[in-house]
């Protein structure tokens, strides 16, 4: 069973996620739920506010063969450096996609599903990759990374499909 995603301009796309204490069978079907709809949608990553659930939560799979599941809990980035261009899309602005600029390498340090800690270094498609989602996690969506003026376009585009900024 899939989860129904939250569109651009729902307001929880940018509303304060909150820390996930509880690490109980609740959190573990959601994560199930969570990956069983990215992969549905075809998505690299899915954060929680996405499927409208306020809780900082990221699932993500980057490999070619979308059979590497990475499960993160109240993620966050400690450490980044570089720039690297990234053209992105995001499930919850569907068939919108312009490049942004983004950290080449960050360190993530989260939690499993469990609670324990986890850390890690990302390069290439992972580091943007989480960059995007946990952005998501702080009501940060990666049109909001554009330049003014690609902005501008994103917005025109934006309202000839039908919706309202
Ligand atoms: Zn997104």
């Amino acid at each position: 069973m899939t989860l129904q995603l939250r569109f651009f301009p729902d307001p929880i796309l940018r509303a304060p996620t909150e820390e996930v204490t509880t690490f109980d069978r609740e959190l573990h079907s959601l994560l199930d739920k969570m990956l069983v709809t990215m992969y549905a949608e075809n998505g690299a990553g899915l954060a929680a506010p996405q499927i409208g659930v306020s809780s900082k939560i990221v699932v993500m799979d980057v490999s070619r063969k979308g059979n590497e599941p990475i499960e993160l809990v109240n993620p966050v980035i400690t450490a980044r450096s570089g720039k690297i261009p990234s053209e992105e899309g995001c499930l919850s602005i569907p068939d919108y996609r312009d490049t942004i600029s983004r950290s080449a390498l960050v360190s993530v340090e989260a939690q499993n599903r469990h609670g324990e800690k986890v850390s890690f270094e990302a390069e290439g498609y992972l580091s943007v990759c989480a960059q995007h989602e946990i952005d998501h996690l702080n009501g940060i969506l990666f049109i909001d990374h554009l330049s003014r003026l690609k902005r501008d376009i994103f917005k025109r585009w934006f309202k000839k499909h039908g919706g309202q900024v």
